[in-house]
């Protein structure tokens, strides 16, 4: 055998697909009865697998250029011509994200099949109990001794377990002595204090279309849920990927507005201030965001007022207490600390034969596809250079 792969979801049915079509022998040991459970769920069961746009902006990570030698090499566009050539075709549902039309389950059974074909060997219900080398690398599991010179761990990151998830990635890398960064729930709903307890109270259910989240000096555009317990919607679930705990999020209801210019050209108007804000944004956020001024005319109100009104719609602070955990985090962020490998091969530098792919690295994309285009450009690397053994 030439390279043993530990888990077959994404970035490791990938591997074993392109490394069996250079014509290695590879086996993938899979500890779920089914390969590839989080993919088949992915975008709703609808698999959002690529973004056109995707570059190392599009990621966050500790290392942030990281990323760039492998999403160069294996472009969005390989993605589609891959599965493209496993007879599946693709519709972009928003600017630049590519959905699967047959669906991720046939996705996920088109990349099984062409494993298959090209030679690659799955082993499911494989519980791994002990992972030793270099020199070779072998895995004890349930399924008995399997050996290998080259071992690539694409076990995932620990979220959504109930879809097969672990942290064996880091695990392995602290046994091999690589580094591993703080493993976080990330793309993940936030939740808010009791301070906030009434806006979630009043507000939960509600959905607005566009807002933009600041926080720790970066800021994301998209829509937002109020929940019972919080804030859901994609800008949010962009902004969990750098929130940490003890910061605030500023929320900008009307992004790219000037609500004061917009008041002052109304000046004159005698219609309450929820009735005038509830143009802008919906009336149950109106009426929360004008607060005490919520009645008052608008040609009553004071300049003060004015300011006041448009700083609580154009910088709403919120203190999120925490999120709501790897059970509900689309993926991990943290992980495997990049700097320990070549981003060329994602082959350990200290530990050879030794590679990590997929969502284990330090390596987390933002909403829209940039995760599952992550998952294959990473294991195409690492595919491309995995030797074949003497
Ligand atoms: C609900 C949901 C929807 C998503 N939708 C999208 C989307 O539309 N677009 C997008 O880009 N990203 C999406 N993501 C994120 C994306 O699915 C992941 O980033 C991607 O699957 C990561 O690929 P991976 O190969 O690293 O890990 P995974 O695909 O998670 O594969 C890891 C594999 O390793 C196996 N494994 C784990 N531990 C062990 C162990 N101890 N022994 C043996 N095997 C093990 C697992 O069972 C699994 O098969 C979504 C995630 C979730 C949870």
């Amino acid at each position: 055998m030439d390279a043993l792969v530990l888990g077959a979801g994404a970035s490791g049915l990938c591997f074993a697909l392109l490394a069996a079509r250079r014509g290695l022998n590879v086996t993938v040991l899979e500890h779920g009865g089914d390969a590839a459970r989080k993919l088949r769920a992915s975008g709703g069961g609808r698999c959002n697998l690529t973004n056109l746009a995707a570059g190392p902006t599009d990621y966050f990570s500790d290392n942030p250029r990281f990323c760039a030698s492998a999403l160069a090499r294996f472009t969005p566009r390989d993605a589609l011509d891959l599965f493209g050539s496993l007879g599946l075709t693709f519709e972009e549902k928003a600017p630049g994200q590519m959905f699967c039309v047959q669906g991720a389950k046939r996705l996920s059974q088109a990349l099984e099949a062409a494993c298959a074909s090209a030679g690659a060997r799955i082993v499911l219900d494989c519980a791994i109990s002990a992972v030793r080398g270099p020199g070779p690398f072998q895995a004890e599991t349930s399924r008995g001794l399997f050996s290998a010179p080259c071992l690539v761990v694409a076990t995932g990151g620990p979220s959504w377990p109930n879809l097969g998830a672990t942290s064996l990635a880091f695990a392995l890398a602290r046994q091999f002595g690589l580094p591993v960064i703080d493993p976080r729930p990330a793309l993940v709903p936030l939740v808010l204090g009791k301070a906030e307890a009434a806006l979630c109270r009043d507000l939960a259910g509600l959905s607005v279309p566009r807002v933009r989240a600041a926080c720790n000096r970066s800021g994301f555009e998209g829509g937002l849920v109020f929940t019972h317990r919080g804030l859901s919607g994609p800008a949010i679930l962009e902004a969990s990927c750098v929130w940490r705990p003890g910061h605030d999020l500023v929320l900008d209801f009307l992004p790219g507005q000037d609500l004061a210019a917009l008041l002052a050209e109304q000046r004159a108007s005698r219609a309450q201030v929820k009735t005038v804000l509830a143009r802008l944004v919906p009336g149950r956020l109106a009426q929360a965001l004008a607060g005490d001024l919520a009645q008052k005319p608008l040609d009553q109100l004071a300049n003060k007022d004015l300011a006041r009104l448009a700083a609580r719609v154009h910088s709403f602070r919120v203190t999120p207490t925490g999120h709501e955990g790897l059970a509900k985090a689309e993926v991990t962020a943290g992980g495997v600390d990049t700097r320990a490998l070549s981003s060329k091969t994602l082959e350990s530098r200290d530990v050879p034969g030794l590679y990590f792919v997929g969502e284990c690295l330090d390596v987390t994309g933002r909403l829209g596809g940039f995760n599952l285009q992550w998952a294959w450009a990473s294991a195409a690397a690492a595919a491309a250079a995995v030797p074949a053994a003497d």
